[in-house]
């Protein structure tokens, strides 16, 4: 088969996947993960014929995939692929371009510095931005924070690049009690240590509480969340931010997938979040990219340009080259389908995307509320915190549910107890699908109580 057939081949696997996303068990059943075992091979001395390679991964893989890009999956704030960020994408991989620079790939650094802007535009932040599009919001918040402890330190006469740590000033770090994983081992692997770390209390809905703020100062890092991960719930950006920029801190904003929020009709939730120095969003999550994609956003474009630079006396390139906002050298274009993504989409459109899944989970508190769960946070956003009567039968529906096959959710602890949380962030979900899964619910609750 020559490698145009391979591709056609590729494509209609991958059509035929597409096409049943809908029906797919959303997670694997157990003879489907048992067929995993069939990649389970010595590596071969002599290589197979490409496409054998293609159709074991699609035979053995495809069943054996989380049904994530498909409407009944709910776990982890995971969003689907666009049609437009998914196509881009493909034809994205035949151009094969490493984007460091403009040298290096004219369209990609074209687009990407269009896509840098547009986001700029779209979650309305300081024009001035620069923006590096990263991995994953893990990698934009370990980029960001570099950059920050930087630029404070170099307030204070410090040459960070030249010297390092040994010596240096101290940078403290201010994070909320409810922080991402991430951004904690972000700051981890930077060094600042996790007992080191300070704890801004939060309140009952599990955002900063005002009254309880840790001291700031001018060689503070505040780490602050635009939706946090089991609530959705927003810091209270416009009274903490001016009291943070009044001490001189460096305020982050960690808004994985919350920071979308900003472009739709709940920005209200978002208020006083421009007043930052650096943002984190993702693009893989609830702008509906494929992974994997994030964005880096800094106010202070020299400052992360300087963190980040890699020029090299064989490449030298502008500030705003991708290579220079980022941690890697050769990289795929990954504004690139967060370009199509806009385009595509439009203002109205990722507005709308936004508002109906915040819908769609409002509508999911109150069907499940009325099926006699415990809806544990105030569904501010796309996220459903739920419990049963007890802790055992909170566990047991959802595994149920899990092993249902017809929905997939994750477990999460809140305030030390289990509880179950359920996000709307894929395009695909529509009412209909919200139903069956307060249905699905609904009767998973019958089944379990008593
Ligand atoms: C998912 C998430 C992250 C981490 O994002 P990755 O892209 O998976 O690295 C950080 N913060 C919040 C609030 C998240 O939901």
């Amino acid at each position: 088969m020559d490698e145009l057939a391979l591709l056609g081949d590729a494509d209609q696997r991958a059509h035929r996947y597409l096409a049943t996303v809908a029906q797919r068990r959303v997670f694997p059943d157990a003879g489907a993960l048992a067929g995993l075992a069939a990649f389970d091979e010595p590596l071969p001395d002599e290589g197979a014929a490409p496409s054998d390679t293609l159709r074991l991964l699609d035979e053995a893989g495809s069943p054996a995939t989380a049904v994530s890009n498909g409407p009944n999956y709910y776990g982890f704030v995971i969003g689907a692929a666009l049609p437009a960020a998914a196509a881009a994408e493909r034809l994205m991989l035949a151009w094969d371009q490493c984007a460091s620079t403009f040298d290096n790939s004219p369209a990609a650094a074209t687009i990407e510095r269009i896509a840098g802007r547009w986001v700029v535009e779209a979650l309305d932040l300081p024009r001035e931005s620069a923006v590096g599009f990263g991995t994953s919001a893990t990698a934009c918040t370990l980029v960001a924070i570099a950059a920050a402890r930087r630029a404070l330190l170099a307030r204070k006469g410090w040459d960070f690049d030249s010297d390092g740590l040994t010596g240096a000033p101290e940078v403290k770090v201010v994070i909320s009690e409810l922080a991402h994983i991430t951004v904690k081992k972000a700051l981890r692997v930077l060094g600042f240590g996790l007992k080191r770390l300070i704890v801004a209390p939060v309140d009952s809905c599990g955002r900063i509480d005002l009254a309880r703020l840790p001291a700031l100062d001018d060689m503070t890092i505040l780490c602050v969340q635009a939706g946090e991960v089991n609530t959705g719930e927003f810091d209270p950006f416009a009274a903490l931010i001016p009291r943070a920029k009044a001490a001189g801190a460096w305020v982050h904003v960690d808004g994985a997938f919350g920071l979308w929020a900003r472009a739709s009709a709940k920005s209200a939730l978002t208020d006083g979040v421009e007043q930052a120095d650096s943002w984190t969003a993702d693009a893989h999550k609830w702008l509906n990219t494929p992974y994997d994609g994030a964005m880096t956003i800094c106010r202070d474009a020299a400052a992360l340009a300087a963190a980040m630079n890699a020029d090299a006396v064989y490449s030298m390139a502008s500030l705003d080259a991708q290579k220079n906002l980022n941690l890697e050298f050769s990289r795929r274009p990954r504004g690139l389908p967060v370009w199509a993504a806009l385009r595509s989409l439009g203002r109205t459109g990722v507005a709308a995307m936004v508002e109906r899944h915040c819908a769609l989970a409002a509508r999911i508190g109150e069907g499940l509320r009325e099926a006699g769960y415990e809806v544990l946070n105030r569904v501010v956003l796309n996220q459903v915190l739920v419990r049963a009567q007890s802790d055992a039968q909170t566990v047991a529906i959802r595994e149920a549910a899990q092993a249902s096959g017809e929905v997939w959710f994750g477990a999460t602890l809140w305030q030390g107890r289990p509880a179950f949380r359920i996000s709307v962030s894929s395009w695909r979900t529509q009412e209909t699908h919200v139903e069956r899964l307060i249905a699905l619910l609904a009767a998973l609750r019958e089944r379990h109580s008593g």
